[in-house]
C-alpha cells in the first residue's frame, strides 16, 4: 500500500466493539449479567394499533420465535425471507432468525411475484414470513416447498391461508426446548438484496460482526448527546427491509434502551399526530419526507417540540431543502447519514461535531469512527487530499463479507487491500464534514429505493421485438430520479412507448417502473460491450435539461 494514502477518520477516538458476539447477545448486553437493563421499558410501540411490547417482552418472543421456526425444520444458516410491511412481527422475526444463527433476507412485501421469486431462489430461501394479503403472490413457492408462515390481523379478519403456519403459533412455541446454537462472528445474519455499483441486485451478506460493528460505531462509546438514549423515542416509518431502517435505527435503538415507533407506511399528518401523541425525540427521514415536512402548511397544528434531532440518510438531500426543514424545527438537531447496504454507515453528520447545530447543510456527515474512509481518483486511484472529489472508498470491520455466490462483483467492490469502492463521488472539506456531489455507479434512486439499471434492461431485452435496450436516470423534482428507456426495436417493429412500458411495468414495483421510452438507432457501447451511461445521460440531458 502507498505511504503517500490520504486517509480520513472520525476525530472521536476508536472504541473496543464487542463484535465477537452474536447479534442478538449485543443488542441486548445489558439485560445480560448486571448490565443493568430494565425489562420493563418499552421497547416497541406498534404505532398502528397502539400494542406494546417491553424490552421483556421482545427477548422472551424472539426465543419462542427461533423456538417455533426450528420446530418447522429451519436451521442454522438457513435463509427465511421477511416479506413484512413494518411492524414488531418484523422486529421480532428477524430477532429471531438472527438467535438461530439462520439469515433473513429482506424484501418489499409490494415486490410482484416475479421479484419475489427471483429473490426467494437466488437466496435459496426456505421459510418466508409475511401477511396474508402477500399470499397470493407466493403460489409458485409454496408448491415447490418454501414453507410459509402468516402473521395474522390483530382483529382476525383475515386468517391464515390455507397451508400456511399461523405466526401467532410459532410465539407460543417452548423456548426451552431449544438449545442456544454455536454462532461465528462471520457468520451472515441479514442479506438485503442490493445492485452495488454494477448489474443485477445480489444477496449481501452482511455478518454478525459485521452489523454489530456497524451499530457499535453510531451508538456506542462517549459522544454527549448526538447518540440515541433510554429515553428516546424514536419514529420508525422508513421501510425496515432497507438496512438503514433496520441497522441504524431498530436494532441501534434497541442496543441503547430507546423505544421504538413502528409505522407501516408514512401519511404526514399520521406521522405529526402520532409524535405529538407519543412525544417523538428523534424523527430519522429520508429526503421526499424532508420535503413533505417542509411544503406542509399543516405542521402548525401539531405540537412537535418533543423532536430533538432528525435524521436524514439514503438519498441526496439538496442544501436549500435542508435550509428550509432547519427553519421549521429551529430547536431540533438535523443531520444526515450517508451508506450503503455492502458498506454500513460510511458518515454521519453530529459524528464529533462540537456544535451540532454549526454542521453545514447539504453535507451528509463526518466519517464514523473504527473506520477508515478515503477518496481516490477515478481515472489514477490515487487518494486525494481535502477539497478534491473523487471516489468515496471504506474500510473496516463493519463492510459486507461480500455478495452471495458472486466472487466476481465481490472483488470488484472489495479491493484486495480491503477498500470498499462506493461508486459515489465526494469530498472532504477542511472541516472533515463530507459532500456527496455525484454517482459514478449505475444505480438509480427513485425516493431511495434503489432501481437497477441491469435489471430492467434484462426484461426489456427479453421482448421479442425488442433487441437491445439501456436504462438511465432521469432527474425528477419529487423522487429525486427515474428510471428511462432507450430502446432499439427489431426490424420491421411497430412497438410503441405505451407498449414497452406496460410490458415492463406490470412486471416491477411501482418505483422501478420505466417513466420514459426513447427509440434509438443502437445503444452506444464501448468496445468491451459496456454500455456507455455517460453518453446516454448526457443526450437526455441535453434534450430535457431540468
Ligand atoms: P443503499 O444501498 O440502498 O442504501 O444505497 C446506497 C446509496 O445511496 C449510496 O451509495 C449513495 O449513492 C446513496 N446515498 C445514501 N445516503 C446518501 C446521502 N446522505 N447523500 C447522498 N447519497 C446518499
Amino acid at each position: 500500500e502507498p505511504s503517500h494514502e490520504f486517509i480520513f477518520r472520525s476525530k472521536l477516538p476508536d472504541i473496543s466493539i464487542p463484535n465477537h458476539l452474536p447479534l442478538t447477545d449485543y443488542i441486548f448486553q445489558k439485560f445480560s449479567g448486571d448490565g443493568g437493563g430494565d425489562s420493563t421499558a418499552t421497547c416497541l410501540i406498534d404505532g398502528a394499533t397502539g400494542r406494546i411490547f417491553t424490552f421483556g417482552d421482545v427477548q422472551i418472543s424472539l426465543r419462542r420465535i427461533a423456538a417455533g421456526i426450528h420446530g418447522l425444520g429451519i436451521c442454522q444458516r438457513d435463509t427465511v425471507m421477511l416479506l413484512l410491511p413494518n411492524s414488531p412481527e418484523f422486529a421480532l422475526s428477524f430477532l429471531a432468525v438472527a438467535y438461530l444463527g439462520a439469515v433473513s433476507t429482506t424484501a418489499n412485501p409490494f415486490y410482484t411475484e416475479s421479484e419475489i421469486e427471483k429473490q426467494a431462489k437466488a437466496s435459496a430461501t426456505k421459510m418466508i414470513i409475511t401477511k396474508p394479503c402477500y399470499v397470493d403472490k407466493l403460489t409458485n413457492l409454496k408448491n415447490d416447498g418454501v414453507l410459509i408462515v402468516c402473521v395474522e390481523d390483530e382483529n382476525d379478519a383475515v386468517s391464515v391461508a390455507d397451508g400456511c403456519v399461523s405466526f401467532k403459533e410459532l410465539t407460543q412455541a417452548d423456548e426451552t426446548e431449544f438449545p442456544k446454537p454455536e454462532i461465528s462472528p462471520e457468520d451472515t445474519v441479514a442479506m438485503p438484496y442490493s445492485s452495488g455499483t454494477t448489474g443485477l441486485p445480489k444477496g449481501v451478506m452482511i455478518t454478525h460482526k459485521g452489523l454489530v460493528t456497524s451499530i457499535a460505531q453510531k451508538v456506542d462509546g462517549e459522544n454527549p448527546n448526538l447518540n440515541f438514549t433510554g429515553d428516546d423515542v424514536i419514529l420508525c416509518f422508513l421501510p425496515m427491509f432497507h438496512i438503514y431502517a433496520l441497522d441504524a435505527l431498530m436494532l441501534s435503538a434497541m442496543r441503547t434502551g430507546a423505544a421504538i415507533l413502528i409505522v407501516p407506511r408514512f401519511e404526514l399528518n399520521l406521522v405529526m399526530e402520532l409524535i405529538q401523541r407519543y412525544k417523538v425525540t428523534v424523527v430519522p427521514v429520508a429526503p421526499p419526507v424532508v420535503l413533505a415536512f417542509v411544503k406542509s402548511p399543516e405542521t402548525e397544528r401539531y405540537d412537535l417540540s418533543s423532536v430533538r434531532m432528525m435524521l436524514s440518510g439514503a438519498a441526496t438531500l439538496k442544501k436549500e431543502l435542508e435550509d428550509a426543514v432547519r427553519l421549521k424545527f429551529p430547536s431540533a438537531i438535523f443531520g444526515q447519514g450517508y451508506g450503503m447496504t455492502e458498506s454500513g454507515t460510511v458518515a454521519k453528520s453530529l459524528a464529533f461535531a462540537k456544535n451540532p447545530f454549526k454542521t453545514k447543510s447539504g453535507a451528509c456527515g463526518t466519517v464514523i469512527r473504527n473506520a477508515e474512509m478515503k477518496v481516490v481518483d477515478t481515472i489514477t486511484g490515487v487518494s486525494l487530499p481535502y477539497n478534491k472529489p473523487g471516489e468515496i472508498c471504506v474500510r473496516g470491520d463493519q463492510l459486507m463479507k461480500g455478495y452471495l455466490n458472486d466472487p466476481e462483483a465481490t472483488a470488484i467492490t472489495i479491493d484486495k487491500d480491503g477498500w470498499l469502492h462506493t461508486g459515489d463521488i465526494g469530498f472532504v472539506d477542511d472541516d472533515d464534514e463530507i459532500f456527496i456531489v455525484d454517482r459514478l455507479k449505475e444505480l438509480i434512486k427513485f425516493k431511495g429505493y434503489q432501481v437497477a439499471p441491469a435489471e430492467l434492461e434484462a426484461l426489456l431485452i427479453s421482448h421479442p421485438y425488442i433487441d437491445d435496450a439501456a436504462v438511465v436516470a432521469m432527474k425528477d423534482e419529487i423522487a429525486d430520479e427515474v428510471p428511462v428507456a432507450y430502446v432499439v426495436r427489431s426490424e420491421g417493429s411497430q412497438l410503441t412507448e405505451d407498449d414497452v412500458k406496460s410490458y415492463v411495468n406490470k412486471q416491477v414495483v411501482h418505483y422501478k417502473r420505466i417513466k420514459m421510452v426513447f427509440f434509438i438507432e443502437a445503444i452506444p457501447k464501448a468496445v468491451s460491450g459496456k454500455i456507455l451511461r455517460k453518453e446516454l445521460r448526457a443526450k437526455l440531458e441535453a434534450e430535457y435539461p431540468k
